[in-house]
């Protein structure tokens, strides 16, 4: 699907406050420290196709979850490192080889199976206690990194990943960090890269920082925890939603707003329409939340329709007035955070699911 871009509704990012980020995480860890840029799910639906070129030379590598968004990283130009954090069907592993693409293995099934991998670059993930992917065990561990050598695949890094790296309970955190460090140290020789840290890790647990780290949602500014955790480290928002006013009337009272009727005028109201709906990401248990009109916060009133959202405004104001649905106007502020706070979700969920009607611009 094509961005919509003769509709007044668009996001507009701040590279600068990308890196930025980065830039405050790892002034925090150690000097040698490398990083690699998670971009996974059009970075965080910030949109990869810019971000990736702009960040390239500020990184070590990159992220994605899948072979297709290594590929699209590849189209773009990109040729720093580049790990795709989960396993891929064998089937396609050529493809993998031909654009030097490194991918995480995950099973001892998956390497039994493997044929023809001779030059292959992975990844043994290690499930230190996430009980999602990644091989258990010491033992494991050393079935899989010879089965690998005999099938002439490099081992490049080894990694794993924490569950509970953004909680205050630091305990599983904790035994997460000594079943890979006691792996690791069982090893008679290690590869380059050794990796445990998300955005969170990185943040919260320096010592967990290894040969390198995986930063994903703290670029954008978004705090990993949510606001469990206070952040140490000043992180600036990357991503503004803005829209417009397209129509505005005046009701008199009793008069019902939107599909289903839910909502009834209590007096002469004025109700503003915003062209931004369910399929734009806003999604439909949003109503009741306010977005920012001339720095008054204002209510959505009436279900949340898939194209449109009809809001509560404090007097008439001209089409085409600006509409803030995250970020700032005029001192007040909308932030990723409480959207995921009002929709009892993550902000993660929230970035991602902005879809790709919206146009992205950068800045
Ligand atoms: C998505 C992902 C990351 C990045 O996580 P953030 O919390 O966004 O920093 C790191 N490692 C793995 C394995 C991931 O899947």
């Amino acid at each position: 699907m094509k961005a919509s871009l003769r509709r007044p509704t668009y996001i507009e990012v701040s590279l600068e406050n990308i890196k930025e980020n980065i830039q405050a995480v790892m002034q925090a860890l150690p000097a040698e420290t490398a990083v690699f840029s998670v971009l996974k799910a059009n970075a965080y639906g910030h949109g990869v196709e810019r971000i990736a070129p702009f960040l390239e030379p500020e990184v070590d590598g990159f992220c994605v979850s899948n072979l297709d968004e290594a590929l699209e990283l590849r189209s773009l130009g990109i040729e720093k490192e580049i790990l795709v954090l989960g396993s891929i069907p064998l089937e396609f592993i050529s493809e993998a080889i031909a654009h030097d693409i490194a991918v995480a293995v995950t099973t001892q099934e998956w390497i039994d199976s493997l044929r023809d991998a001779v030059g292959l670059k992975v990844h043994l993930k290690i499930d230190s206690g996430m009980g999602r992917v990644g091989v258990r065990g010491l033992s494991a561990v050393e079935e899989a990194l010879l089965a690998l050598e005999t099938k002439g695949v490099i081992v490049e890094g080894l990694f794993t990943h924490f569950a509970t790296a953004d909680q205050t309970d630091v305990a599983q955190f904790q035994e997460q960090m000594q079943e890979f460090q006691s792996i690791l140290s069982a090893l008679p020789v290690l590869p380059k890269w050794l990796h445990a840290s998300n955005s969170a890790a990185s943040i919260w647990h320096k010592e967990a920082a290894f040969t390198m780290v995986r930063l994903g949602d703290v670029q954008f500014g978004l705090n990993p925890s949510g606001r469990v955790l206070e952040s140490p480290l000043s992180l600036k928002a990357a991503l503004s939603l803005s829209s417009a006013l397209v129509q505005v009337k005046t009701l008199s009272t009793n008069q019902s707003i939107g599909y289903g009727a839910t909502y009834v005028t209590q007096s002469e109201e004025i109700i503003g329409t915003v062209p931004i709906g369910y399929a734009d990401g806003l999604t439909r248990n949003m109503q009741g939340f306010s977005v920012l009109v001339d720095g008054h916060l204002c209510p959505i009133v009436g279900r949340v329709s898939m194209d449109q959202i009809t809001i509560r405004l404090p007097k008439v104001y001209p089409l085409g007035t600006q509409v803030v649905l995250i970020g700032q106007d005029q001192g007040k502020g909308i932030s990723v955070q409480d959207w995921a706070d009002y929709r009892e979700t993550i902000n993660y969920e929230i970035v991602c699911l902005l879809s790709d009607r919206i146009p992205r611009f950068y800045k």
